[in-house]
Formats: C-alpha cells, sequence, structure tokens
C-alpha cells in the first residue's frame, strides 16, 4: 500500500493491530460493535475550576426545572441542549461515562432507576433537581424508572454557509421523560 492511499484510511487506536477503515462512517459502525462499552476519559482534558461546574450544574438544573411545568400538554419526552465546553462535561460527568467515542469524539451518559435521583442530586448539588411545586399539592417530576432515564451526551455541533465558513460549539443534550400528579 502507498503512503498515499495509507494517509486516507481511518484507524481505529483501540484495536491492538491498528485495523484502519476507508471511510470515518465505517470506523464508527465498527466503534459502535467493538468497543460499544470504551469510557476511557481522553489525556487531552483539562481541569476546570469546581464553581465553573458549579454554574454549568446550576443552568443544568434551571433548564430542567423549566420543563417542569404544571399542564397536562408538557408530560413526556423533553430535550434541550446547553453550551458546554468538553473540559466542563468531563469535569461533571467523567466518572459516569457510558460511552466515549474516540472517532467521533462524543460522549454518553444514562442514569436511570430510583437511585439516579440520589446520584444526580450529589452530582448537581441540588437534592430538588428533579421535582417542581405547585400549588395545591400538584407536583411535576423527572420520571425515572429502569430503563427509561436520562439520556445525557456531549458532542460538537455546528453549521457552514455556503462560503465554508463554519461555526461550532460544544453541546451537552438531555433527554428525559416528565411526569405529573398530586402528593
Ligand atoms: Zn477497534
Amino acid at each position: 500500500m502507498s503512503i498515499a492511499s495509507n494517509l486516507t484510511r481511518f484507524p481505529c487506536t483501540l484495536c491492538d493491530n491498528n485495523r484502519t477503515f476507508k471511510s470515518k462512517a465505517g470506523l464508527q459502525r465498527h466503534e459502535n460493535i467493538k468497543h460499544s462499552d470504551y469510557k476511557d476519559i481522553p489525556t487531552h482534558i483539562l481541569l476546570v475550576p469546581e464553581y465553573e461546574l458549579l454554574h454549568v450544574k446550576h443552568v443544568i438544573v434551571k433548564e430542567i426545572q423549566k420543563r417542569l411545568k404544571n399542564h397536562y400538554s408538557n408530560k413526556g419526552g423533553q430535550v434541550f441542549s446547553i453550551h458546554c465546553s468538553e473540559n466542563c462535561f468531563i469535569g461533571i460527568f467523567g466518572q459516569y461515562l457510558t460511552r466515549y467515542s474516540v472517532c467521533g469524539g462524543w460522549y454518553r451518559c444514562f442514569f436511570d432507576g430510583e437511585e439516579a435521583i440520589d446520584q444526580l442530586a450529589e452530582i448537581f448539588k441540588d437534592v430538588r433537581w428533579a421535582e417542581r411545586n405547585y400549588e395545591n399539592r400538584q407536583l411535576s417530576w423527572v420520571k425515572l424508572c429502569l430503563e427509561r432515564g436520562i439520556l445525557i451526551e456531549w458532542k460538537i455541533r455546528g453549521f457552514s454557509d455556503k462560503a465554508g465558513h463554519r461555526c461550532e460549539s460544544g453541546e451537552a443534550t438531555f433527554r428525559f421523560i416528565v411526569d405529573q400528579g398530586q402528593f
């Protein structure tokens, strides 16, 4: 194989035998199948001061609370994204990763089950992060049961204009289910 054609191939850095692929999509497919539980934190991550992490935690809780509305039409699936650096995301969720894609550069965390309420309360430093109290004993809350929890993903997102000017930044996206009722 010539050097030129070798350069255009995409190597899997996680395989011992340095397997290469013709396209990035091929490498991503391989990663999804063979390295679906890979979650080592990459060495380029920098430490973020605790007070900066706390600010982003407050942003997350505020965005969750905004979606805990008191109207039946707001029950069900919710999704929102916040701007968040890779370092910051790892500072908050690094030890809870369920997946890191080396080739895609994205991370994923999934919290489910009753214990996830307490686990995220500890992370967010807010014991009431998952519920919002309204008048007349009415409550809206994040529904966390087995396999239907809160999915958190981080990746670079952006777009280009017709002249090829690209804008992009890191975003953390949160997906969860809201339920409501009397208590
Ligand atoms: Zn591999």
